[in-house]
């Protein structure tokens, strides 16, 4: 079976440009004595708006590794795909990020349900798992009553596995599920009896993206109240560690972060709580390899700036177009959006202060970071022109894709 590494961690670009300069960022890992396998992933979302095909994103990390001579794994993400656009990642993709989020509360059959319970009489009563200092306390019809809200997820989770498996052919890749998108956050105990119908569905689960509680806001930091993600992260890594030898699911099988970028604030959290259970991680961080194009943009100056300074501009122009999709994953302050007027008198410095993700600067602007964060069909309008700016500021947006990755994700979370 195609095994996936102890510490992954997803990159990817919008525009498929970057996939050197972040592999780089893994080299700098690996010369510190850390294997950082990546993981490159585009969703089909963003493909949509771009007009990009999944199989860019094979070519771009195909080329990539053989130009840097990476001999270690890496893989490309179909990232959160439906039963009805998944066809087009299979043949590109040995990756598969199985989003159900929306099946989640469909009414599952009753029939279904009661066989599940029944199979599964560990789960109710006083349940103690190592790591976890308080025993679960669960009646029959706790299990009852979560099963009904997940089991239709987990069989349309089942449906999706079985379709690439017999395109691909099983043991040929690696299969996530993801359930982020959704309101509510999955419980640790919710988490256990999720996994334990993943098995009984079938499915060779290795890496599982619960939502977790608090907000995972795109391109800044998170917020909520830390100490209870770390309670809830150092519970799901238990469950995890449980439910592998308990419902025999492979035992690669590890949490995946979607982290919607630059969650500096529960790095040391997860560092920790990794080091404690000896457990891998995937951590999903794409989104802010685009952001560092702009940044790489406005550092070279010139009519690089001009453009970074366009790109916010004309995002301004469409703030509300551009926010709806991602209502849920921003938090953008109108007020606190500097003026077009203001923005076209900036330097680079200005530029630059505002938009890198640095709280201790004082010229940080996070509305305008986010705004700019979900303003990358902006640049997909301008196609070629973009595209031609990138190459010609190659140098500027390269050093500061892999510098971000490496020092501001990388370091923290794996090397220290
Ligand atoms: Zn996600």
């Amino acid at each position: 079976m195609l095994t996936i590494s102890k510490y992954t961690f997803g990159v990817g670009d919008r525009f498929a440009h970057q996939a050197q300069a972040q592999l780089r960022a893994c080299m700098m890992a690996a010369e510190h004595g850390v294997t950082v396998v990546p993981v490159w992933n585009k969703s089909n979302r963003e493909h949509t708006i771009i007009g990009s095909e999944p199989s860019s994103v094979r070519a771009a990390a195909d080329a990539a590794v053989k130009a840097l001579g990476w001999t270690k794994p890496y893989h490309v993400d179909a990232d959160h795909i439906r039963l009805e656009t998944v066809d087009r990642f299979v043949a590109p993709s040995d990756f598969f990020t199985i989003d159900v989020a929306d099946n989640i509360g469909k009414p599952a059959d009753p029939a279904a349900v009661k066989v599940f319970v029944d199979k599964h009489p560990q789960l109710v009563g006083e349940l103690k798992i190592a790591g976890i200092d308080t025993a679960f306390q669960t009646t029959r019809a706790d299990v009852e009553r979560v099963a009904a809200k997940y089991l239709n997820a987990v069989q349309e989770a089942g449906r999706i596995y079985r379709h690439i498996a017999n395109a691909k052919g099983e043991g040929n890749f690696i299969t996530e599920v993801s359930m982020d998108e959704t309101d509510h956050p999955q419980t640790p105990p919710e988490l256990l009896v999720i996994l334990a119908a993943i098995a009984a569905e079938g499915i060779p689960l290795q890496t599982v993206a619960p939502k977790f509680t608090g907000r995972f806001n795109k391109g800044v930091d998170y917020v909520g109240d830390v100490r209870q993600f770390e309670k809830e992260f150092n519970d799901d890594l238990a469950v995890i560690a449980f439910a592998v030898k308990e419902f025999g699911l492979p035992a690669s099988l590890k949490l995946s972060v979607h982290s919607g970028s630059d969650k500096f604030s529960l790095y040391p959290i997860i560092r920790n709580a990794l080091r404690r259970f000896d457990a891998g991680v995937h951590v999903k961080t794409a989104g802010t390899n685009w952001l560092e194009e702009v940044i790489g943009l406005a550092e070279a100056g010139g009519a690089g700036l001009d453009m970074a300074k366009d790109i916010y501009v004309m995002a301004l122009g469409k703030l509300d177009a551009l926010c709806a999709p991602y209502a849920a994953v921003i938090d953008i302050d109108a007020t606190k959006l500097p003026s077009e007027a203001e923005v076209r008198g900036w330097i680079s410095q200005q530029f630059t202060a505002a938009l890198r993700h640095d709280p201790t600067n004082p010229g940080f602007n996070p509305s305008l970071r986010q705004l700019i964060h979900v303003g990358f069909k902006v640049a997909a309008v301008m196609g070629d022109k973009y595209l031609r700016m990138l190459e010609s500021c190659e140098a500027s947006v390269s050093r500061n894709v892999t510098a971000n990755l490496y020092d501001r994700h990388i370091r923290p979370l794996f090397v220290g």
